[in-house]
């Protein structure tokens, strides 16, 4: 493995780090950071590497912890709820499965399930619900290598500054061993698609966040289509009436995943086709209801590579926001395929927290990875900048630290707990070289 190029999901990221580690134990990554410390090496683990931006790229010892994954304790609450500590490696898919198994569930989760426990909640990973926070905000307590190899625990009563920073801490404070989740009772989600205009759905959509478990659309640029997701959370024991298997093949696999690769293939060779194709995707979309096991509905599987933006806005601004969008799409000749993703989240105190102190709207582009994206990015990046925008920390942006000083009220709060702990930058890398303010000497 030494030696090897690594790549991240979306292959526009890569690395050649000097070495590979896979620790077993705990002890065993205590004793690899040392070693690279005193060899002047730095360290990055790496989860699933679906981030889209250089956050996980290294060129000294790069960490997987697939080795430490699985479910360590389960101490459950009189309400029903538990809390469940997990090996920092575990991916989303496996540990959903095995909390339904438990009768637990995550509170919520985005839209794929293949990332690392200790990834999605570094950089910030959220879904959509106006009433719950990203995945971050179930984390109850973490433990972490730090650069000097010793092994630390936060929480709430226990380094409360570490914690909080620690929770969305981009891989820059330590490596993160175990987290202690608040897991829920098993839940259903009855789902609802239903295809609409963007203009109606604008002038409904206080309600339709306020009224809903996790409310989502899709618009389709250069249309005033969207398709709404509506998903009502049910007793786990509710009836189930999952999709059928053909027609969860033909809309996950088929429309989703390989059709939706021959037009982007086709549009990338005639992208002048794309408005008219996309008003024949958005209206070939018909209305599907289902119900099934939380982590079923919330997340499904995502083939076509594209490269990603997505921007945390104040939950008023997103109409103006989407509107300028479209009003930039109209005035430049850039087309673009992918749908625009909207989400929303309820406001949280993880200090790099995208949803950091305000109820929060997300706004995802998304561009095919065979076609530029820049034009785009930074046309919907000055718009949502421009309304106190915060960057997804997994995703591609252009922010400096003097920008996310700005967007972020603790950004150096943050940044004074990561000079603490890792004072000679054994977790730095290019990324947070140009993202977090060089450390005081
Ligand atoms: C197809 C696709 C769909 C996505 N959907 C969503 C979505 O719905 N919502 C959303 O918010 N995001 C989404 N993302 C982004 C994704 O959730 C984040 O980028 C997430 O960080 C990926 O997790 P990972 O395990 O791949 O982490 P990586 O990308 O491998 O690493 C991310 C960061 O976490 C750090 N890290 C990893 N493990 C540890 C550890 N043990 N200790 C300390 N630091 C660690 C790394 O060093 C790095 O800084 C999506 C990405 C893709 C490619």
């Amino acid at each position: 493995m030494n030696g090897a190029v690594w790549r991240n999901w979306a292959g526009n990221q890569s690395a050649r780090p000097a070495e590979y580690a896979g620790p077993e134990t705990v002890d065993e990554l205590r004793r690899t950071v040392r070693r690279a410390a005193e060899n002047g090496l730095r360290v990055k683990c790496v989860g699933a590497g679906h981030s889209f931006t250089s956050i996980a790229v290294t060129d000294g010892v790069m960490v997987s912890l697939d080795a430490l994954s699985g479910i360590e304790s389960v101490v459950p609450s009189s309400d029903g709820s538990a809390l469940v500590t997990v090996l920092a490696g575990t991916r989303l898919r496996e540990l959903t499965a095995r909390l339904w198994d438990l009768g637990l569930a995550m509170t919520n989760l985005g839209d794929i399930d293949e990332q690392s426990i200790a990834g999605a909640i570094s950089t910030g990973t959220h879904g959509t619900g106006a009433r719950f926070g990203g995945i971050a905000t179930q984390v109850r307590a973490l433990e972490m290598v730090t650069a000097d190899g010793k092994v630390t625990t936060c929480s709430p009563e226990t380094d409360p500054q570490l914690f909080v920073a620690a929770r969305v801490g981009l891989g820059a404070l330590g490596i993160i061993t175990r987290v202690t989740l608040r897991c829920e009772p098993a839940f259903a989600l009855h789902a609802v698609e239903t295809p609409a205009t963007l203009t109606g759905t604008l002038a409904g959509i206080t309600d339709s966040v306020a009224t809903t478990d996790h409310f989502e659309f899709y618009w389709f640029p250069h249309t005033d289509r969207v398709l709404t997701k509506r998903n009502t959370r049910l007793p786990a024991d509710s009836p189930l009436a999952p999709l059928g298997r053909a027609r969860a093949f033909v809309d996950d696999e088929l429309l989703s995943n390989k059709a939706f690769e021959a037009v982007n293939r086709i549009v990338t060779r005639y992208p002048r086709a794309i408005p008219r194709v996309n008003a024949f995707s958005a209206r070939a979309l018909s209305a599907r209801e289902f119900t099934d096991r939380s982590y079923r509905v919330f997340a499904s599987s995502r083939t076509v590579r594209f490269r990603e933006m997505e921007y945390a806005v104040p939950a008023e601004s997103i109409v103006y926001v989407l509107r300028e969008v479209d009003r930039w799409l109209h005035s430049s000749d850039f087309v673009v395929a992918f749908p625009v993703e909207v989400r929303f989240a309820a406001s949280d105190d993880i200090w790099l927290s995208t949803a950091y102190g305000r109820d929060t709207a997300y706004i995802a582009v998304h561009q095919y990875h065979r076609r530029d994206h820049r034009a785009y990015f930074d046309a919907v990046e000055a718009i949502a900048r421009s309304v106190g925008g915060r960057p997804h920390w997994g995703k591609l942006h252009s922010l400096g630290a003097a920008d996310l000083a700005e967007a972020y009220p603790k950004f150096d709060d943050f940044c004074e707990v990561r000079d603490a702990v890792d004072p000679g930058g054994v977790f730095a890398n290019p990324y947070l070289a140009a993202t977090l303010p060089v450390r005081a000497q």
